[in-house]
């Protein structure tokens, strides 16, 4: 009888326990070990800030999904991971044994990485990429409403979650025309990336294009290859001490990994996402497999100041499967199955306000799609994209 140990139940976690529990005998345990009850569909997260919607609609309880499928789950925060023992200790207090670990645990934020960023009491700035984060920042948006000023939306070096940003920039500024308060707010974007819809990937087909016409379009400024200084609470100083008066300011810092994963020796890169080969297997522990965030993916290109890349949910969950199908080869159940990050498809969808622009990017030619239509609909087929998703994970079919 073999031990599975699965780290996270986000897109990476869940999506690869269910692939686990297909293809491992039923006398091999498949234990997933989450801090959160919940799955959370953070692509929404930025319609929180604006009411638009609740936690309730975009989240749903894990342990339900794991029980219908015959995965044991265990409610606890992973402390340490010690893979000469071969073991994980949790804040309850147990140690899991483990044959083989997958870490699907996405990545904390690195709010030190400039000074004042982050929100208060720490720094001065909302985020919105958590839940009690987004509705933190969207009691900030009421009270900027009453009294409007300018607005700072960007990125910070290593970012690669520019998409976020992208995003909120586009979405406040339909609320704030929808109000009729677009003249009292100005929008300035700051980013590393040398270009707008650069994404750290040198642009994903002709996305410079349709950004720098949807900013143009809705009178959004922008600076790139923009290096922040620090954030005061008015302002937003960037190297070069060019100072940007804010009123309500958000800034996606880089990822970092899990503390635990950063503790153990020569598993992670000094970011904390761990490198793998092309079957999702530690460099350095065999034992060990990693998923989705918390892995090490590289930007194709390089740019002048250092940019991230976004590590979208379907390429998440997309690894997740593949780090299963080869720890259960690896457990003598079918063929390992070479799947490197850098070439899976993903499917992207922006919400920008009622100015859709809809990515979609693969290996193939066919499956590089970028529009830009003027409209509503990237923001019907971005809930259309939740509905499906959310559908698809809590029924186990992901
Ligand atoms: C605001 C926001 C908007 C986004 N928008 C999009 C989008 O539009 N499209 C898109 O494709 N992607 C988007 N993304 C990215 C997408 O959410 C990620 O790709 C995806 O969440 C990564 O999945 P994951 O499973 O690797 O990690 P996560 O989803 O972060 O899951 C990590 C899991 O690990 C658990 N965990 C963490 N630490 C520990 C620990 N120490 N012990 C035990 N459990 C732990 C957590 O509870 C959680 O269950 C967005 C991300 C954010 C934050």
């Amino acid at each position: 009888m073999k031990k599975v140990v699965v780290v996270g139940a986000g897109y990476a976690g869940l999506s690869g326990a269910l692939e686990l529990r297909r293809r491992l005998p039923d006398s091999d345990t498949v234990t997933v070990i989450s801090g959160s009850k919940y799955f959370i569909f953070y692509p929404s997260l930025i319609w929180m800030v604006q009411y638009e919607r609740d936690l309730a609609d975009i989240s749903f309880p894990i342990q339900p999904v794991l029980a219908e499928a015959g995965l044991e789950f265990v409610n606890a925060w992973v402390n340490t991971i010690n893979p000469l023992d071969k073991t994980v200790a949790l804040s309850t207090g147990q140690t899991l044994t483990y044959d083989k670990l997958m870490i699907a645990a996405g990545g904390a934020w690195d709010w030190d990485a400039v000074p004042g960023l982050g929100p208060p009491p720490a720094g001065y700035t909302v985020s919105i990429l958590s839940p009690q984060a987004a509705l933190d920042a969207q009691a900030a948006w009421t009270a900027f409403l009453i009294d409007p000023g300018p607005i700072v939306i960007g990125a910070t070096l290593n970012t690669g979650l520019f998409g976020v940003a992208y995003e909120l920039a586009l979405n406040l500024d339909m609320a704030l025309r929808r109000d009729n308060l677009r003249d009292r707010a100005s929008i300035t974007f700051v980013t590393p990336e040398p270009f707008l819809g650069h994404f750290g990937h040198g642009g994903l087909g002709n996305s410079r294009h349709i950004i720098e016409e949807a900013f143009a379009k809705r009178s959004i400024l922008s600076i790139t290859e923009a290096q922040i200084d620090h954030i005061e609470p008015d302002a937003v100083v960037l190297a070069g001490q060019r100072r940007l008066s804010s009123r309500f300011t958000m800034i996606v810092p880089p990822y970092r990994g899990i503390k635990p994963v950063r503790d153990v020796p020569n598993l992670a890169d000094e970011q904390g996402r761990i490198p793998v080969d092309d079957f999702y297997r530690s460099l350095v522990y065999p034992d060990i497999f990693a998923a989705g965030v918390a892995v090490q993916v590289k930007s194709p290109v390089r740019t002048t100041l250092p940019c991230g890349v976004l590590v979208p949910g379907t390429v998440s969950a997309e690894m997740g499967r593949g780090a299963a199908a080869n720890i259960a080869a690896d457990l003598g159940h079918g063929d390992a199955v070479p799947k490197p990050a850098d070439g899976l498809k993903s499917f992207y969808v922006f919400d920008s306000g009622s100015h859709g622009v809809f990515m979609s990017l693969g290996a193939q030619p066919w499956l590089n799609v970028q529009l830009n239509i003027p409209g509503p609909w990237s923001h019907w087929a971005k809930i259309a994209a939740e509905r499906y998703q959310i559908w698809q994970l809590q029924s186990g079919r992901y």
